[in-house]
């Protein structure tokens, strides 16, 4: 394609506590961006769709639109459920379809899907993974979630991958705490996410001194899950980010331990002497949620888009 890319895509980040939304085009710059809290569906849908309205006023129709959400939620487009919040502990949001208030305004094709596979997107077309393929997405903040990413499609199946939920083993500093998940109590996510850090310790992990057991027991449990995914996906790359991730020190650590628990049975250079290359932190920052959401609607829009969790009116 010689002349430039002029399409405008709308963005809906829609996190548990905010949703940004914007209007982005097709490299990732955003021309107008929006953030409020999340409250209850219907104020908060119809705050992003005005947004977007208004945004399609000032700068042009959209060729499409794209929503990223927090889980879990339902993209097998043959359910009647497609495009609604599943069962979560979000009072009000079980069963909130995300796409319909959009869907009743706009005639573009709709692109949907998990947060974090939304954010494997967005590092694979304009961040970290680029030229890599598949990839993962990890995130590790109040959770951990993963988006997978293949041959550029976010990889969807029974559900979306709950990556955050395996159970690692053990470690040693770590036997006695019972983990913080509310359905498995001591997976990944109950031994690893920032609320598990500060029910074990007292503090989040920024406020504890760099000898602190907590620094190794967080990068053991996250170099098991890089492990893991290692042998069960065969990324290409690993991009690690979240809040819990902002703690720089941290990936050193996790790529050496990493490299413990696979012992050498993976016999490739990115994984010894360019391992600095595949285990990374996002380029995108903390702009991967909004730069996700643009991610899925670029995707929606393509003409060969065969997407799962691509949504048309009217097809
Ligand atoms: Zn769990």
């Amino acid at each position: 394609m010689n002349s430039p890319d002029t399409r405008l895509f709308g963005a809906i980040e829609a996190g548990g506590t905010k949703f940004v939304c914007a209007v982005g085009d097709a490299v990732g710059q955003l021309r107008a961006e929006h953030r409020f809290a999340t409250t209850e569906p219907r104020t908060t849908l119809a705050e992003a769709a005005a947004f977007l309205r208004e945004g399609s006023g000032d700068f042009g129709p959209l060729a499409a639109i794209g929503v990223a959400a927090f889980g879990p939620i339902e993209l097998d487009r043959r359910s009647a459920g497609y495009g609604c919040i599943l069962r979560t502990p979000k009072p009000g949001w079980s069963g909130t379809n995300m796409l319909a208030p959009f869907a009743e305004q706009f005639s573009c094709p709709i692109g949907f899907d998990t947060d974090v596979n939304a954010a494997a997107s967005a590092e694979h077309r304009w961040g970290a993974a680029r030229g890599a393929d598949p990839i993962v997405y990890v995130t590790v903040g109040t959770g951990i979630g993963g988006g997978v990413l293949v041959n550029g499609e976010p990889l969807h199946g029974l559900m979306h991958p709950e990556i955050g939920h395996i159970y690692p083993r053990r470690h040693a500093y770590d036997a006695d705490f019972a983990g913080v998940c509310p359905f498995h109590g001591d997976c990944l996510e109950g031994l690893a996410g920032g609320p598990a850090i500060v029910a074990r310790s007292g503090a989040l992990l920024d406020e504890l001194a760099h000898g602190h057991p907590q620094w190794d027991i967080e990068a053991d449990y996250l170099a098991q899950l890089c492990a893991q995914l290692v042998l069960t996906v065969s990324p290409r790359r690993i991009v690690l980010g979240g809040g819990v991730m902002s703690q720089v020190r941290l990936l050193p650590m996790i790529r050496d331990r990493m490299r413990h628990w696979l012992r050498g049975y993976v016999d490739r250079p990115e994984l010894s002497t360019r391992i600095d290359e595949y285990v990374v932190a996002p380029g995108l920052g903390s702009r991967s949620g909004v730069l996700g959401a643009l991610s899925l609607a670029v995707q929606a829009a393509a003409p060969h888009s065969h997407a799962p969790g691509r949504l048309h009116p009217g097809t």
